[in-house]
C-alpha cells in the first residue's frame, strides 16, 4: 500500500487502511537522519519497558509517548518517519550487515502517534458515518505502531524499490535471510504465519518488533511463539492441524479457513486447543452448501468445507458445554463465493 499524498483525505483513507492491516508502505530512505528527543532531558536515566504489549485488547500505557526518545528519517514523500532510538539504531545496524550479503532494505514506516490515529478516526467519523470509521480505521490505541518499537520495511531488489505489501510476501527467500538475523539485533518477527488468532493479524514478514534484548528474541524466535505467548498473556497454542490430502482445495485455501476457525476459538473461554483438521473433500456436500446458503442469504455460495477440533473446556467455560471436559469433534461449516471464506456454522 502505497501512502501517497495527492489530497489529505487520499492521504487520510491510505493511513487508515495501512493501520487497519497492522501494516503500512510508504517508500522511505536513510539519508537524512535527524536526533529528535520527545520528552524531557536527553541525559536522564532513559528507560522504557521494551517488552511492552500493545495489541488489540493491550491499550498503549499512559504517558508512553512523552517517555520515548526516537529519531527520525524521511520517506521519498519527504514525510517524516519517527522511530524509537534503541530500534533505530538497531535497524541500522541490520541493515549494514544485510547489505554485506547483498540483501538491501528500507524503513517504510513506525511510530504513529494515538493523536495521528484519532485525527483519522475523526476524519473518517465526519466522512463516512460511525459504523463506517469502527470497521475500516484501528482503534486509536491499540496499535504496536504507537510504541515506536515496531518497524515496517520494504526490499530494495535489483534497485528497484518493492513497497507494495503483495509484491513484498512473494520474495520469500530475502525474508528468510533477513530474518534469521534479526534476534542478534534484538528484534523478533511479531506476525507470525498462522498466528493471526493470537495476534490479530495475519503474516507480515515486513513488520518488526524491537525488545532490545538479543537473548531474549532468540529464545522467542527459536521457539516459534507470539509476544504474547511468551509474555503469558495467552495459553500457548499447541494445536496440532492437519489439512488432509485436499484434491479440490490448496493447502494455503484451508489454511485461510482454519485460522478463520482459530479465530473464533479464541472467543471460547478458557478453552484449549487441542487439534484441527479438514475433514476431507467428501465430509460436505450440496445438502451443506444449500444450509450456509440459507443462513447467509443472498451470497451465492459454491463450495463449503467442513473442519473438526478437538480442545478441552476449563471452570471458566460458558454455554452448553461441561466444564474440565474433552470435546471431540466440533463441526466448523465455512463457505465462499468469489471472496474469502466465512465461518457460518459451528457446533457438536
Ligand atoms: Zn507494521
Amino acid at each position: 500500500m502505497v501512502l501517497k499524498k495527492k489530497t489529505a483525505l487520499i492521504a487520510a483513507i491510505c493511513i487508515a487502511l495501512c493501520v487497519i492491516s497492522g501494516c503500512g508502505n510508504g517508500k522511505p530512505a536513510e539519508q537524512t537522519t535527524t536526533a529528535a528527543v520527545s520528552g524531557g532531558n536527553v541525559t536522564e536515566t532513559y528507560s522504557i519497558d521494551y517488552l511492552v504489549l500493545v495489541n488489540k485488547q493491550n491499550p498503549l500505557p499512559e504517558g508512553w509517548e512523552s517517555r520515548i526518545r526516537t529519531e527520525s528519517t524521511v520517506n521519498y514523500d519527504n514525510d517524516e518517519v519517527v522511530v524509537e532510538k534503541k530500534a533505530f539504531d538497531a535497524y541500522l545496524r541490520l541493515k549494514s550487515d544485510l547489505e554485506k550479503e547483498g540483501i538491501f532494505i528500507g524503513l517504510d514506516s513506525s511510530l504513529r502517534t494515538v493523536a495521528e490515529q484519532q485525527r483519522i478516526m475523526d476524519d473518517f467519523t465526519r466522512e463516512y458515518g460511525a459504523d463506517y470509521a469502527a470497521k475500516t480505521v484501528a482503534t486509536p490505541g491499540l496499535s504496536e505502531h504507537h510504541t515506536g518499537l515496531a518497524l515496517d520495511l520494504y526490499l530494495i531488489v535489483d534497485g528497484k524499490d518493492i513497497i507494495e505489501n503483495e509484491d513484498l510476501i512473494k520474495y520469500t527467500d530475502i525474508w528468510a535471510k533477513i530474518h534469521e538475523k534479526l534476534p542478534e539485533y534484538g528484534f523478533i518477527l511479531r506476525y507470525l504465519d498462522d498466528k493471526e488468532h493470537i495476534t490479530g493479524y495475519g503474516y507480515e514478514p515486513w513488520h518488526l518488533r524491537y525488545i532490545d534484548d538479543a537473548d531474549k528474541a532468540k529464545e522467542i524466535t527459536s521457539k516459534g511463539l507470539t509476544l504474547e505467548e511468551y509474555l503469558g498473556a495467552v495459553s500457548p497454542d499447541k494445536a496440532v492441524v492437519d489439512y488432509g490430502n485436499s484434491k479440490t482445495y490448496t493447502r494455503e485455501e484451508l489454511k485461510e479457513a482454519a485460522v478463520q476457525v482459530k479465530c473464533r476459538f479464541a472467543t471460547f473461554k478458557g478453552c484449549e486447543l487441542r487439534s484441527i483438521r479438514y475433514a476431507g473433500d467428501d465430509s460436505s456436500g450440496e445438502e451443506d452448501l444449500e444450509r450456509m446458503n440459507e443462513l447467509d442469504k443472498g451470497k451465492g455460495y459454491t463450495q463449503v468445507v467442513l473442519f473438526l477440533t478437538d480442545f478441552r473446556t476449563s471452570a471458566q467455560t460458558g454455554g452448553d458445554f461441561d466444564h474440565d471436559t474433552e470435546i471431540k469433534d466440533h463441526r466448523w461449516w465455512l463457505a465462499r463465493a468469489d471472496g474469502g471464506w466465512q465461518l457460518l456454522e459451528w457446533g457438536a
